[in-house]
C-alpha cells in the first residue's frame, strides 16, 4: 500500500563560480543552530562546510546530508576543466572517513535541516551569502512512499547511531546537551 502526499521541497542552488571562500555561510549556520540562538559562532558546528583548496582553486560549499556508519569503498574522482577534485569533495554524507559535520563535543552528526519547515524562511547560509553563490527556492512535490516506511526514518537514524556509538554514549551526549541547553 502506498501513501501519497504533497511536500514542500526546499532547494539551495550552489554556484561555486561566485564563491570567494569567505566562510560566512558556515558561521551563520553555526550561530543559527547554537543554543541559545546566536550565542556561539563555531564553524565546526556548521551544517555547511566550504571545501577549500586554494592551489587547486577549489571552493565548493557542501551541505551535510545523511549519516552513514561506514565510509564507502568505491569513490568518484571528478576532473572538471582540467582540475582534479579530491574524492570526497562533493559528498554530503556524514561519514566516519571525515571529521566535518560532527558535533565537536559529542561526535554526533550535524545534519542540515534547511533551517526549519517554513518555506518562506530563507536559510541562514543563503541570507548571509553576499556573492549569490548560494540562492534559494522551493516547490511543491507529490511524494509517494510505502505506508510501512512512514516514521521509519527516525528509527533508522537512531538505530545506526546506537550501533555505532553505543546506547550509553548516545544517552550521555543527549544528557550533556540538555544540561548545556543545546536543545
Ligand atoms: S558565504 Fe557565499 S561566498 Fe562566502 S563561502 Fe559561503 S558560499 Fe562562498
Ligand atoms: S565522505 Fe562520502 S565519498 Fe567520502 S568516504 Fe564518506 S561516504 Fe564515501
Ligand atoms: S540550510 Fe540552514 S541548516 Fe542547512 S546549511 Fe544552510 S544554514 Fe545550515
Amino acid at each position: 500500500m502506498h501513501h501519497s502526499e504533497k511536500k514542500i521541497i526546499k532547494e539551495i542552488h550552489i554556484n561555486p563560480d561566485n564563491c570567494n571562500g569567505c566562510r560566512a555561510c558556515e558561521i551563520a549556520c553555526a550561530a543559527f543552530h547554537a543554543k541559545p540562538k546566536y550565542s556561539s559562532f563555531n564553524p565546526s558546528r556548521a551544517r555547511i562546510r566550504m571545501v577549500i583548496n586554494e592551489i587547486n582553486d577549489e571552493w565548493v560549499a557542501i551541505r551535510s546530508g545523511s549519516f552513514s556508519k561506514t565510509e564507502c569503498k568505491g569513490r568518484s574522482r571528478y576532473i572538471i576543466n582540467g582540475k582534479e577534485y579530491s574524492e570526497c569533495s562533493f559528498c554530503s554524507t556524514i561519514c566516519p572517513d571525515r571529521t566535518i559535520f560532527k558535533e565537536p563535543d559529542s561526535d554526533l552528526p550535524l545534519k542540515c535541516d534547511m533551517c526549519g519547515e517554513d518555506p518562506e524562511q530563507i536559510p541562514m547560509c543563503v541570507q548571509i551569502c553576499s556573492r549569490q553563490a548560494l540562492t534559494y527556492s522551493y516547490r511543491e512535490d507529490q511524494v509517494h512512499m510505502p505506508e510501512e516506511k512512514i516514521g521509519q526514518d527516525l528509527e533508522t537514524g537512531l538505530g545506526a547511531l546506537t550501533e555505532k556509538y553505543g546506547l550509553e554514549k548516545i544517552k550521555d551526549a543527549v544528557g550533556r546537551m540538555v544540561k548545556k541547553n543545546r536543545f
